[in-house]
């Protein structure tokens, strides 16, 4: 292989390139980059800009990898062999697509993705400021509780039932309700916003999810998720076109730990999906086995109100829930039997970082767990395990 083209310049496109030059491959590493920003990462956006700190955001591309970055440079398709740009084509022996993910958009919000939406929407947070918020999930109330901060006065609709619905039951969503009242915030649950200039506000963010930026590949051949246009890719991460992986918030990869196709919109996906990515590009048809498949226990941790929430794994309608929670912190599980014995397959906590890694190696290993045992918060969750 003399080149490989890497599209996206996020987070895992800046772990494709690194993991090309750690697994040893000496050719040519172009990074196609749409943002007129080198490679930066997106969770201090929200946690660390909109709250004026400095925070240290961009990563060290050309000590990490030679590569041959080009900024404000989208692919606008795919051919076979070829990536296209309006600047030309460059032909090339691998593609690998980190592209992420677009806002969902309202007429008349704005979104928080980028390093330029952060500064826009941090200068507009000022005092006093009337501020609506669509969306209480992970974003909606990562803003909320920046805004309020600043001293904002806060609103948040959301159409569900109660915050986080997407991830969390709402029993538990709602156990964040408080932490939006101790602010002052209003949160009209059950409310959807279908007229923006009618909430009269001077800042209105939409958080409503985001959508793989995959169009430009619609006349490439690649196989893409009808619903959402995740790029569908297998174990190792290879699209439905050799040569071509995808990784990060664009790529829906198969798991056999779940049996089921997964698309992780976090960073921890975008940060370790990539080497395997690589590897299997660099490995070829005939070298593929010998790549470890990609298939983690999902993670993803969110920074709100002051406290973290974090979660692990991947459960189905049917797992059992098991509380584990305590006055003011708490932790949730979701157990499947296995023929071991009891399995946690998920978990969701907050301010409980120790109970975290310790059932996410315990998820990892599969090792059989007690959920008795586990019901008891004074129990460590490590020391809940079967035979
Ligand atoms: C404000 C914010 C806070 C977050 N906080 C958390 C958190 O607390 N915890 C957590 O787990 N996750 C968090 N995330 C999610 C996490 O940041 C993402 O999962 C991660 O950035 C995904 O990395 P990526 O490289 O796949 O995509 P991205 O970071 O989106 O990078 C993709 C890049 O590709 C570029 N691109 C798109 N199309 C093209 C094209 N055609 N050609 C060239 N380039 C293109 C885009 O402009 C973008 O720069 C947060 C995200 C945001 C926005």
């Amino acid at each position: 292989m003399q080149r490989i083209v890497i599209v996206g310049g996020g987070l895992a496109g800046f772990e494709a390139a690194r993991a090309l030059r750690t697994q040893g491959f000496a050719g040519e590493v172009v990074m196609l980059a749409a943002e007129g920003e080198p490679p930066y990462d997106r969770p201090p956006l929200s946690k660390g800009v909109l709250a004026w700190r400095d925070v240290s955001l961009h990563f060290d591309v050309s000590a990490a990898a030679d590569v041959d970055l080009r900024l404000g440079t989208p692919a606008t398709g795919v051919n076979a062999g070829t990536v296209l740009t309006e600047a030309g084509s460059i032909e090339c022996d691998g593609v690998v697509l980190a592209v992420g993910a677009d806002p969902i958009t309202l007429p008349g919000t704005t979104t928080l993705r980028t390093l330029t939406d952060a500064h826009q929407l941090r200068d507009s947070l000022e005092m006093g400021a009337e501020v609506a918020i669509i969306g209480a999930g992970w974003i909606g109330a990562e803003v909320a509780f920046a805004a309020a901060e600043n001293g904002c006065s806060v609103t948040v609709y959301e159409a569900a039932d109660s915050p986080l619905s997407a991830a969390l039951p709402a029993d538990l969503g709602l156990r964040t309700v408080q932490w939006y009242e101790q602010l002052g915030i209003s949160l009209r649950l059950g409310e959807r916003v279908d007229d923006v200039s009618a909430l009269g506000a001077d800042v209105v963010l939409a958080g409503l999810g985001a959508r793989p930026a995959t169009g430009f590949l619609s006349d490439s051949g690649i196989e893409m998720r009808p619903g959402d246009g995740a790029i569908v890719v297998d174990d190792r991460l290879r699209s439905s076109t050799p040569g071509v992986v995808a990784v990060g918030d664009c790529a829906a990869w198969w798991s056999s730990r779940y049996d089921t196709r997964l698309r992780i919109e976090h960073w921890d996906t975008a940060l370790h999906a990539p080497a395997v990515a690589v590897a299997a590009l660099l490995a070829g048809e005939s070298a593929v086995k010998s790549v470890e498949p990609y298939d983690p226990v999902p993670y993803f941790w969110s920074d709100q109100f002051g406290h973290t929430i974090q979660c692990a794994g991947h459960r189905s309608a049917t797992d059992r829930r098991v509380d584990r929670s305590e006055q003011g912190d708490w932790a949730v599980g979701w157990f499947a039997d296995s023929a071991d014995g009891p399995q946690l397959t998920a978990l969701a906590v907050v301010d409980r970082p120790r109970d975290l890694t310790q059932a996410r190696r315990l998820m990892t290993a599969r090792t059989p767990i007690d959920p008795e045992k586990f019901a008891d918060p004074a129990n460590p969750v490590k020391a809940c395990t079967l035979g």
